[in-house]
């Protein structure tokens, strides 16, 4: 599943080439796809310029200049991809933008978990508010204070699914919550509570780094992820531990152990990680 890095690095690029662009014709193979009715849908989007591209947690946000927005969710396997004008459709591709300018960005999605929604301003602010995401760890605002503070409302939790939850902090999945771990030397099954004040600060220093390098080498494609032109990201190699299961730790050499917690596959070392 992308995660903020990944958004973050297709948010660039669609602003790099798509941001000012007018939308002069859309096409939805997919009405599962977007959340009015297949025309509805169309005629609203169509002819509208692309003002301004953002991401919020894992979420894409258009705005129109009707003043309206298109969201865009990626779930597992959702791409936007800049293609060639003659490019055509595959089975997997559920909407269509054709962009003045002779280019096309196409909607993918092999397991059609992804969407796009058509939405008003009070429908955007609705739909964030109803998700009520946590702070963005890469922005200034989000200081090792803050991110203390966080921790002691939630004693009880596991450090690795609450990273994970995108009302306690947005954007980290399970590669970048395993990867932060690592980095913290604790393992993913630790309660929140027994953690020291050196943890959390070499946690939070995770955080940021790794999230921030990874932005860098626009992100790990270890599944499906390929960027906004569909390159594969270069933070795979960086990885030291998610998909690295019975190999040697780089830091340690103990091998990599792999367990399940709240129900996602979880690596860690059990050498170096107390
Ligand atoms: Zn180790």
């Amino acid at each position: 599943m992308p995660e903020l890095p990944e958004v973050e690095t297709i948010v660039r690029q669609l602003k790099s080439r798509a941001r000012g662009k007018k939308i002069s014709r859309v096409k939805v193979l997919d009405a599962k796809a977007v959340n009015l009715r297949v025309k509805d849908f169309e005629n609203r989007v169509r002819g509208k310029i692309i003002k301004d591209i953002k991401r919020r947690a894992k979420v894409i946000i258009w705005g129109l200049s009707s003043k309206k927005f298109l969201i865009f969710h990626l779930k597992l396997n959702g791409r936007i991809l800049w293609t060639k004008d003659m490019a055509v459709p595959r089975k997997k591709t559920r909407v269509v933008f054709d962009l003045a300018g002779n280019n096309k960005i196409f909607f993918d999605d092999s397991r059609r978990f992804a969407w796009v929604r058509f939405l008003d301003k009070k429908g955007l602010d609705a739909y964030f508010k109803k998700q009520n995401f946590g702070p963005e760890p890469l922005k200034k605002s989000f200081t090792s204070r803050v991110f203390k503070k966080m921790l002691a409302r939630r004693p009880n939790s596991k450090i690795k699914p609450l990273l994970m939850d995108q009302k306690f902090i947005a954007g980290i999945g399970n590669i970048y919550a395993q990867e932060a771990c690592f980095y913290a030397g604790i393992r993913p099954m630790r309660v929140v509570k027994t953690l020291e004040d050196k943890e959390i600060k070499k946690l939070y220093q995770g955080i940021k780094r790794i999230l921030s390098e990874a932005v860098r080498q626009q992100g790990t494609s270890s599944d499906v992820y390929v960027n906004f032109f569909g390159k594969q990201g270069g933070y795979v190699a960086e990885l030291k531990v998610y998909g690295r299961e019975g190999k040697k730790c780089q830091r340690c050499g103990t091998i990599i152990k792999v367990t399940k917690l709240a129900g996602r596959g979880t690596r860690y070392c059990p050498g170096c990680q107390k």
